[in-house]
């Protein structure tokens, strides 16, 4: 993505928590690259964006999401998924390996490598942890490494089997890369639809506990503290779950932890009152208040890194159906900065600086690629944000090629408008 043009943007608010940056900065591009910040002004032979009253921060990214090539491009593909992304502010996006046939070979991995290069942003595979996801036998770990995986996952799936679980922590701390784990005891969630709490007793409806959920998380810290690896928490949901990371944390555990922004602003007793649309079923379900509150404090005092989509596309003929029988996940790439932004900096739940932090900084530095700042000579990956934009969600207008948002019709105010991926603009809304 390399781009001749050189570019200013002018007069925005800049948000740079890598470099404790909060004011109003012109940000200089060139050669694909942050050229400078702020000092003499120059706006002459470059291109000036007009970020008077905007928000202008590192491109957010996205550690978490599902762009369903190969094999269900009717779903999502790479192209969809990071147009979806960039119109969502988002410049680099990491996807599971769940896909079919699932990314568990470096032939996998230079599949994902070779289809993004015509993507609209960054896209780094995340690879298998186990052959086929199956959590019998390790994947090619190291091949896959070599190919260029950003991190081990068998998202979808657990690991539940502890010896294999093991065996993956000592192999990925050799390649000094994140296993990103997705935690659920199936024995206690198999057959089950929604979060095991007083909504689900009223409703009758066979629901999964939070134990399932903290139980292997503390299972997981426990054998990673014993095997001094580094273990990444995907979508925790459960206040238990908050409270184990946390504890883990103190005791000097590298383990990281995400959140879903879904799980941020959703409870049962929406899947309730939605009545029981399935565009509220995801894998883990949506929790308790109580939950809801224990993670906006997670996010807050830092059990929690990072804010992630969850993006998971499932087509209208497959989710059009009864809640028990759908399919679990829901697409978030378009609307995350957005949700975050309306649902909980403009309330004052977090600041913006805070949203920078959980959205890019942190999650780049979880899978360790060169995002998440606007320091000089980093990548030109910026977005530009309009506090005031308002707009009302609707899947039917999104890029992504499904429509399974539990946020339809929710009005929102803030909004992406502008996005640089690498210096080149891949987004824009702002001089519309
Ligand atoms: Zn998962």
């Amino acid at each position: 993505m390399e781009n001749e043009t050189k570019f200013v943007i002018k007069g925005g608010r800049v948000i740079d928590p890598a470099n404790d940056i909060d004011e109003v900065l012109d940000v200089y591009v060139e050669d694909g690259m942050i050229s400078r910040i702020g000092g003499k002004k120059n706006y002459q032979d470059r291109a000036v964006i007009d970020a008077t009253g905007k928000l202008v921060m590192p491109g957010l990214v996205d550690i978490h999401t599902h762009l369903r090539e190969p094999g269900r491009e009717d779903a999502e593909t790479i192209q969809t998924g990071s147009l979806s992304a960039v119109r969502g502010g988002i410049t680099s996006i990491c996807c599971m390996a769940n896909t079919t046939p699932p990314v568990d070979s470096s032939a996998g991995v230079r599949f994902i490598y070779d289809r993004a290069r015509y993507a609209h942003c960054w896209v780094y595979p995340v690879a298998a942890i186990s052959k086929g996801l199956k959590g019998e036998e390790l994947a090619e770990m190291f091949d896959m490494a070599m190919a260029g995986a950003v991190g081990f996952s068998d998202d979808g799936r657990p690991l539940s089997n502890a010896q294999l679980l093991r065996n993956a922590m000592t192999y990925a701390k050799m390649f000094e890369l994140p296993l990103m784990l997705h935690e659920e005891d199936l024995t206690l969630s198999s057959g089950r639809h929604m979060h095991e709490g007083v909504a689900s007793g009223l409703a009758g409806m066979q629901a999964v506990p939070s134990v399932a959920e903290s139980g292997m998380i503390a299972r997981d810290v426990l054998l990673a503290e014993f095997l001094e690896a580094r273990i990444h928490i995907c979508h925790v949901s459960a206040k238990e779950s908050v409270d184990v990371v946390r504890v883990a944390k103190e005791r000097g555990v590298d383990v990281t932890a995400e959140a879903t922004v879904h799980h941020l602003l959703l409870t049962d007793e929406d899947v309730v009152a939605s009545g029981f649309d399935s565009n509220f079923k995801m894998n883990p379900p949506l929790r308790a208040k109580d939950d809801l509150a224990a993670l906006i404090e997670g996010i807050n005092d830092g059990a929690i890194d990072a804010i992630v989509t969850d993006h998971a596309p499932h087509p209208p003929e497959d989710k059009d159906c009864e809640f028990a029988v759908a399919p679990f996940g829901v697409i978030g790439l378009e609307t995350s900065a957005s949700l975050v932004y309306d649902k909980l900096v403009r309330p004052g739940i977090i600041d913006v600086k805070k949203m920078v932090e959980l959205m890019s900084y942190n999650p780049a530095r979880i899978v360790d690629i060169s995002a998440g700042t606007l320091s000089q000579g980093a990548n030109a990956d910026i977005a530009i944000f309009d506090p005031e934009h308002k707009w009302t969600v609707s899947g039917r207008a999104m890029a992504s090629k499904s429509r399974n948002t539990p946020f339809e019709g929710w009005e929102l105010t803030g909004k992406p408008v502008w996005t640089m991926v690498g210096g080149e603009v891949a987004f824009d809304e702002l001089s519309r």
